[in-house]
């Protein structure tokens, strides 16, 4: 072991269904890739290039509560399929792309909205609206031998027993495969990697007290309270 200057910190994991931690390496969240979603946040959904931003591993939270952040007056919930990698590479095929998959879990990419539409207009990075702590409350993650590929199926979120967002994981407009053989022309992926795949269109904000239960068929509910 290195003579280390200051205590590592612990790495960042997500639970594991079933029992064990998976150890996160990067977190690569796609923008707009749900057209209904595109359509309500002012953008044509004709498939243009997907593009993509980071949140920190760091970010992630299984703990099942979400404070709400400082320096923001509107933050959005955002209910999104994550895919975990257990192997990774360069130029990944689409064709190869799914034997890269290790599991899948529900993930809420939460969004100081105020923030980031200042970034948007002043051409600035995203970081500030979408990279601060425990910003992406994150179920266990279901190990793909016992799930298969999740290509398709309701994925929802309901705020205090109102459905917010709904739609299918069949309209994503980069499907899993697509995102991974693209991520890893300009990236080199890597076990541990994670992809937030984008969010249906219903994204709107939450106030403290409020109970968000994110579920997506075949992989159950997470209930995250803003505290
Ligand atoms: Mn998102």
């Amino acid at each position: 072991m290195p003579d280390y200057a200051i205590t590592p910190p612990p790495p960042p994991t997500i639970p594991v269904r079933g029992g064990g931690a998976f150890p996160v390496r990067r977190v690569y969240c796609i923008g707009r890739n749900y057209a209904a979603h595109a359509i309500e946040m002012g953008h044509d959904p004709d498939r243009e290039p997907p593009f993509f931003f980071q949140k920190n591993p760091d970010n992630l939270d299984p703990s099942g509560t979400f404070p709400y952040p400082a320096k923001s007056e509107d933050v959005h919930h955002e209910v999104e399929l994550l895919v975990a990698l257990g192997t990774g590479g360069r130029d990944i095929a689409v064709a190869d792309a799914l034997s890269h998959v290790w599991g899948y879990g529900i993930c809420l990419d939460m969004t100081r909205r105020d923030l980031q539409g200042t970034a948007k207009k002043m051409g600035r990075p995203w970081e500030i609206g979408k990279a601060f702590e425990r910003s992406a409350p994150v179920g266990p993650l279901h190990p793909v031998a016992g799930t298969g590929p999740l290509a398709e199926g309701r994925i929802e979120l309901r705020v205090n027993g109102a459905v917010t967002q709904a739609g299918d994981l069949n309209q994503m407009i980069w499907k899993v495969p697509e995102m991974i053989a693209y991520l890893s022309e300009y990236f080199e992926l890597a076990a541990g990697d994670v992809i937030m795949s984008g969010t249906p269109s219903g994204v709107g904000p939450v106030a403290r007290g409020d109970v968000m239960a994110a579920s997506i068929e075949g992989l159950g509910t997470l209930d995250v309270t803003v505290t």
